[in-house]
């Protein structure tokens, strides 16, 4: 046991990096490897450089300095003018992590692991490092995260500003649950240990607080201990949102759940989708990394190629992927909870366009007939979405003070920009989740409204008044014109 703690040593995820997939404005070519970057805190990589985020819309020019200690944060954002937002992978589907014409702090080379205790799972590691990097650590120590997002390729800083959501909602909470403490810096010097004891109000202005109360410089977190690096997987088809709300309540014993559904398909076939659910296994067995290999998506998809009928082809073709009715299997952590980081860089099927993600979260009370009218509304408009997901959450309350969840059913999908339809189309959606008494998901927006927002989150104007007054987004700049 010895061996595998840590303290106090810092180490560099040296050996990993390669298996990383990086932003598309760091500069993996310039002869530097992305991470390991030891120029001095006076030279930091700055340039202006279209930074991206994973929807591609919208599409701003800033001014990108990545920082390679978190002592550069203080004196890099006080020479700043414009704003200043620390970002992490830019996973993100619309504007949270983006600042139009403002300064972007990339934090991805603050990326060292601190501190790990094998006897209590607290890990401590600097805000850049991903979750994908900590489990190529702990995994093999017996160790997993408390709650993952679908990607492995977020950053420890970026899941805990949008307090970021996985498939154990229903016992997990969200990701903030599990954060014991952080470091906060903030734009006039000021450090601040943050935890529900030490500065609380910041601890929890901060947990979904959308980057803005300062740099999260290093964060400690309570990991979950494992046996095994494999999940015990049931995937059942169903038919219709009675069918899935049946087997929500079936799988309460069950910690990940999650589903996918058609939504292309209309008459019998409407809302029909797989079910997904595991634990991990307790059979004890080899905890070391298997091979990783990943596909690269080759090239940007012409608009016209994303259309109605592709989209039904695509969703039959998922659907049919399970040949049979239930189907049960062992499968690696990777593949339950990461399918999509196989292919890098996937959004490019989507166009240069880029995607918009509709998320919203419905109460209980309204989930059946809500969800099912949602549905109705997006085959109504004849807009094709590629990947839809429905996942349920329970009442786990988060510490923070601006997180998404609320127990009931949560419908997330992707669409190509078809910017003749989809504007109009999210305008609706949006509406009919405020009658529904729902909320949006600022992590996957790019369309809320002022009002909207306001609305879902009338908590705003508390975080206004923890909000480093250096720091803005252009989510915050689009949602609270009036602030
Ligand atoms: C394929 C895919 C699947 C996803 N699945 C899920 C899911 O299941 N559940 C879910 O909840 N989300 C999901 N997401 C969204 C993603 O988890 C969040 O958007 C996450 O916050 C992205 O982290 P990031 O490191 O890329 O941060 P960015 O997107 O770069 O930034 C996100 C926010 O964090 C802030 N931030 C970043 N670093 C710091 C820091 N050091 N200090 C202070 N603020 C900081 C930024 O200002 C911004 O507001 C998914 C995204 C993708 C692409």
């Amino acid at each position: 046991m010895e061996e595998a703690r840590l303290r106090p040593c810092l180490l560099l995820f040296t050996n990993r990096l390669s298996s990383i997939d990086y932003p598309r404005h760091m500069p993996t070519d310039s002869g530097t490897t992305p991470g390991l970057d030891f120029r001095t805190p006076d030279e930091p990589f700055t340039g202006k450089a279209p930074f991206e985020s994973w929807g591609r819309y919208p599409n701003y020019n800033a001014n990108v300095v990545r920082l390679h200690w978190q002592s550069d944060y203080p004196a890099v954002a006080s020479g700043m003018h414009n704003g200043v937002l620390p970002v992490g992978m830019g996973r993100s589907y619309g504007d949270v992590c983006l600042l139009r014409d403002g300064n972007l702090l990339d934090t991805t080379g603050l990326n060292r692991l601190i501190d790990f205790d094998p006897e209590t799972g607290l890990l401590t590691a600097e805000a850049g490092t991903t979750l994908a990097q900590i489990l190529d650590f702990t995994v093999p120590r017996g160790f997993f995260l408390p709650v993952t997002p679908g990607t492995g390729q977020v950053t420890l800083g970026g899941a805990i500003a949008n307090d970021v959501h996985g498939r154990n909602h229903r016992t997990a909470g969200t990701f903030g649950c599990h954060v014991t403490q952080f470091e906060l810096l903030r734009s006039d010097g000021e450090q601040k240990l943050c935890s529900h004891t030490e500065n609380p109000d910041f601890y929890a202005a901060t947990i979904g607080g959308l980057g803005l109360t300062g740099l999260i410089s290093w964060a400690q977190l309570r990991l979950r201990p494992i046996v095994s690096r494999r999940i015990d997987y049931e995937g059942i088809q169903f038919h219709g949102i009675g069918e899935f709300l049946d087997l929500v309540q079936q799988s309460r014993d069950t910690e990940y759940t999650a589903s996918w559904i058609d939504c292309a398909s209309t008459g019998r076939n409407f809302a029909r989708g797989v079910f997904m659910q595991g634990d991990h296994s307790t059979k004890r067995d080899d905890l070391r990394p298997s091979s990783d290999a990943k596909l690269a998506f080759p090239f940007n998809v012409p608009g016209f190629a994303l259309n109605r009928l592709t989209s039904r082809l695509a969703n039959a073709a998922l659907f049919h992927k399970q040949m049979h009715e239930r189907v049960v299997s062992e499968q690696d952590y990777r593949a339950f909870f990461y399918p999509l980081d196989k292919v890098l860089r996937w959004n490019r099927m989507y166009g240069k366009r880029g995607l918009l993600q509709f998320q919203c979260v419905i109460p209980e009370d309204n989930a059946r007939d809500g969800i099912t009218a949602i549905l109705k509304e997006i085959a109504k408009s004849g807009m094709a979405s590629f990947l839809a997901a429905l996942g349920v959450f329970g009442d786990v309350q988060s510490p923070g003070l601006m997180s998404f969840p609320l127990p009931g059913i949560t419908l997330a999908l992707d669409f190509p920009i078809k910017p003749e339809k989809s504007f109009a189309l999210f305008g609706r959606l949006g509406e009919m989740t405020r009658e529904l008494g729902g909320r949006l998901y600022p992590a996957k927006d790019a369309t809320m409204t002022a009002a909207q927002f306001q609305s879902f989150y009338p908590q705003w104007q508390q975080l206004a008044r923890y909000r480093d007054p250096q720091l803005t987004s252009s989510f915050w700049e689009r949602v609270t014109p009036n602030s």
